[in-house]
């Protein structure tokens, strides 16, 4: 090579991008892994450096990774128009409200005596608690009486947007506002009445994966795909509708991440296999997916219930996707607002599982009474939402206004969507008396009440 030739060449060379300088970056650089998040390069030196891990460190690190994880990650839309999901606070306005309703109705039956504590698991952009607070403020007694509001949020990037949106509030109404890492960051104070609401949270919490084989429940692990410089392959994205059994949870071959069957049980297989009755009567070949997060916190809430089992300290109000029994192939991803492959994207895509909420019923029995799930449709009808979509339209600028209003409601409702796949369950703390049918799920007609607009 001649020297103007090398020349040319070093000139050339310092117009060539700059090498990445962060760690795991430079070691992937030049094997044409580049591109891949930072989330599922993590995964990929976990499982080269321990081995296949379960699904509930999968979902562990593509939400909740301190930096990286979808929820903590501010370039994450996450909620909204915009985002990757919408919730029902975010369509409608009554939602949150007639939530309200229901919990102000159970401070009530208790007697309206104790000071309120609200509790909020995962609280989103704060829209729900927003709504619930705004029927509060409405109720002169009410208002008075609620002291502390508690956000349970592990993410700094939805703190700052709930603090953004509930803190004026609070300030206006005298309440205190406070973040904690866990449930059981709050103390127990049976002098008070709390009340708890978890609007889907609990989808968001890992899951294990097991299939019960001839010689027991075995774990279904992510394994690292045969070839490590595969793209990750987008597999059967699917429309906005929430038919997810066209979408496989098991990666192409093509993948770098791919399912694989534990050879024999482990610990955790065996454990979580025995931990329902109802697990232990399924045939061979079932799958189920396991959530043991899910029910320790359940047990949580229901502690903050729990005062003496003569009389309660309060009630929560659960409402996630799911039903009453134990799912095993509902494990799926959400990108702007289309189901994709779960192995997409690590750590920029929602995931999501359904609810078995009759696991949670079996780790609260001792503590709380039980009722439901019953359908979204439903509590919100008996919860008066016609009367409050009513009174919402009264008031309504216009036509178009109007029929905005009516369209978000009836999909909240919609008997083939929202409606019936999302499910309602209330606890109480238990005490001697059983509750009646009218405190459970009361019928509220709300025409003489609040007539509060957000
Ligand atoms: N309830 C809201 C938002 C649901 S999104 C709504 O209905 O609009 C899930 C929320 O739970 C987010 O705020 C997320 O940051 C939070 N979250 C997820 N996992 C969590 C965990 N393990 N502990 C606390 N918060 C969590």
């Amino acid at each position: 090579m001649t020297w103007a030739r090398n020349r040319g060449l070093l000139r050339s060379a310092t117009q060539w991008p700059r090498r990445p300088q962060n760690g795991t970056a430079r070691r992937y650089y030049g094997t044409g892994l580049e591109h891949i998040t930072a989330v599922e390069k993590i995964l990929l030196d976990t499982i080269k450096a321990t081995g296949p891990i379960s699904y509930a460190q999968y979902m562990q690190m593509c939400l909740s990774h301190p930096t990286a994880g979808y929820y903590m990650n501010p370039s994450n839309a996450v909620l909204g128009s915009r985002g990757d999901f919408i919730t029902s606070p975010e369509i409608s306005q009554v939602f949150g409200e007639l939530l309200g309703v229901w919990l102000l109705s159970q401070w009530m039956h208790a007697g309206q005596a104790r000071k309120i504590r609200l509790v909020e698991l995962g609280p989103g952009r704060g829209t729900l608690m927003h709504d619930m607070l705004r029927v509060f403020s409405q109720f002169p007694a009410a208002r008075s009486a609620t002291e502390e509001i508690h956000l349970v949020e592990t993410s700094p990037a939805m703190r700052s947007t709930q603090e953004a949106k509930l803190g004026p509030l609070a300030q206006s109404n005298g309440w205190n506002l406070s973040w904690r890492d866990a449930v059981d960051d709050i103390p127990h104070d049976a002098s008070k009445f709390t009340l708890v609401v978890a609007h889907e949270f609990f989808d968001a919490l890992p899951f294990h994966l097991l299939q019960k084989t001839e010689r027991g429940w075995q774990e279904l692990l992510i394994a690292s795909g045969p070839d490590h410089t595969a793209p990750t392959t987008l597999k059967g994205a699917a429309g906005p509708s929430l038919d997810f059994s066209s979408v496989s949870s098991t990666a192409t071959l093509a993948a770098r991440l791919r399912q694989v069957l534990s050879p024999t049980p482990t610990a955790s297989s065996t454990l979580l296999g025995l931990s329902s009755p109802r697990f232990q009567k399924l045939p061979v070949g079932s799958r189920v997916e396991v959530s043991p997060g899910s029910f320790k916190i359940a047990r949580q809430v229901a502690e903050l219930l729990h005062e003496d089992g003569v009389r309660s300290a309060g009630s929560a109000l659960i409402v996630d996707y799911g039903g009453d029994r134990a799912y095993g192939n509902s494990f799926r991803a959400f990108k702007y607002h289309k189901i994709v492959d779960v192995f997409h994207r690590p750590g920029e895509c929602d995931l999501t599982v359904n609810v078995d909420f009759a696991y949670l019923q079996e780790a609260v029995t001792d503590l709380a009474s039980h009722h439901g799930p019953i359908t979204q449709a439903l509590f919100l009808h008996r919860m008066g939402l016609q009367a409050r979509v009513n009174a919402l339209k009264a008031t309504a600028k216009d036509d178009d206004r109007k029929k905005q209003i009516d369209h978000a409601a009836s999909r909240l409702v919609d008997p083939t969507g929202m409606g019936s796949q999302y499910k309602v369950m209330a606890l109480m703390g238990k005490r001697e008396a059983e509750p009646t049918e009218e405190e459970r799920w009361p019928f509220v007609d709300l025409r003489e009440q609040s007539k509060s607009k957000r």
